[in-house]
């Protein structure tokens, strides 16, 4: 029989990436989501890409009843790959309690949950927004986190700090905090991506909705920056390399000894500032895009991307997919957002 991962929010953006390689890779994800934030059809496309239908528990993280009751159905379980959150930094401002409850109370739930269940392998998304305005512009896993800019960068230093403490007190965990840098594109079907409510924040789904005529025009953040062309630098990572690395985490995290605990940065390992990610946008497309210079977003850091050498040697890991595939894809699945929902 396959092996069951239970991946809770399994219809999201990262998460439903993540459930297509896994089922791939041979094992059966077993989805926890209470689609606040996800689409129930994200289902009816995961379907058509596995050829099955997943099964999914319309639950949310928090209710620990209800938790509960779904680990006690997969006893055989292989482990637990944590994305829901809440994830806008924004909103995050204006609603810390939200924040801290969901995506720090969420987490404890989980922990107790696979410590009644003894499950012992743990993969969480944490963000490289852990090292806040770092001194260095490439990051390793070793450099400082720092006090965070958000109440949503906190949650995830403060769910990264709650794992160590909980593996150092009980030593029956295993678990990969997951630094992600900047996921962008879909998958290569067309058949799933990213979903964003109400206006984008994030750049790459701005400019999709922008060259859709869903937005009147894109905004740069800042042309002043003390960069090359003078606009912010980002690593942006396919969202399939990115959800590939989960599945090579977790069968990391089968092959060791408990207790177990590390950190990897996932992203490309390669520096791309917005003006860069426009021109491969228009160029991949073949298209133009409306946007103009504008002023600095406040708490966006210069430049920062990932050193990614350790993720590569512990995990065999590394993208497959460039920024220009990325792009085709991100355009793609937003062509086809309407005629598909
Ligand atoms: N950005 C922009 N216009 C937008 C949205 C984002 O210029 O409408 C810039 C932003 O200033 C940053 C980069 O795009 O330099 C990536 O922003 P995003 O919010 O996607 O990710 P993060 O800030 O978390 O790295």
């Amino acid at each position: 029989m396959n092996k069951v991962v239970i991946v809770t929010g399994g219809a999201g953006y990262i998460g439903s990436h993540t459930v297509v390689e896994l089922f791939n890779a041979g094992f059966t994800p077993v989805l926890l989501d209470d689609f606040r934030n996800s689409q129930p059809w994200i289902i009816d496309r995961l379907e058509q890409l596995m050829g099955v239908r997943p099964l999914v528990h319309e639950v949310d993280c928090q209710d620990a009843i209800a938790v509960e009751e779904v680990f006690a159905r997969y006893t055989n379980c292989d482990g637990v790959i944590h994305f829901a959150a809440d994830k806008a930094v924004g909103e995050s401002v204006v609603n810390p309690v939200k924040y801290y409850q969901n995506n720090v109370g969420s987490l404890c739930v989980i922990l107790n949950a696979m410590k009644r269940f003894h499950l012992e392998n743990l993969v969480f998304s944490s963000s490289c927004t852990v090292y806040g305005e770092s001194d260095e512009i490439v990051v390793t896993e070793e450099s400082p986190v720092k006090s965070a800019v958000s109440p949503y960068g906190d949650t995830k230093i403060t769910c990264e700090r709650i794992i160590r403490y909980q593996i150092e007190a009980e030593q029956d965990l295993k678990a990969f905090l997951l630094r992600y840098f900047n996921p962008i594109g879909a998958h290569p079907s067309g058949l799933i991506g990213e979903l964003p409510q109400g206006v984008p924040n994030n750049l790459v789904p701005y400019i999709t909705q922008t060259a859709k005529g869903i937005r009147e025009k894109l905004t740069v953040f800042g042309g002043d920056y003390h960069t090359p062309d003078g606009t912010n630098i980002r690593d942006y990572i396919h969202v399939c390399d990115l959800a590939r690395a989960h599945v090579l985490a977790l069968n990391y995290l089968s092959s060791k000894e408990k207790p177990f605990c590390d950190v990897l940065n996932l992203g490309t390992g390669k520096g791309t500032s917005v003006l860069e990610l426009i021109t491969t946008f228009e160029d991949v497309n073949e298209l133009k895009l409306n946007y103009t210079i504008g002023d600095r977003r406040s708490g966006d850091v210069e430049q920062i991307y990932a050193n990614t050498q350790k993720a590569k040697e512990v995990l065999d890991w590394s993208c497959d997919f460039s920024l220009g595939d990325a792009l085709r894809h991100s355009w793609q699945w937003e062509k086809g957002i309407k005629e598909h929902s």
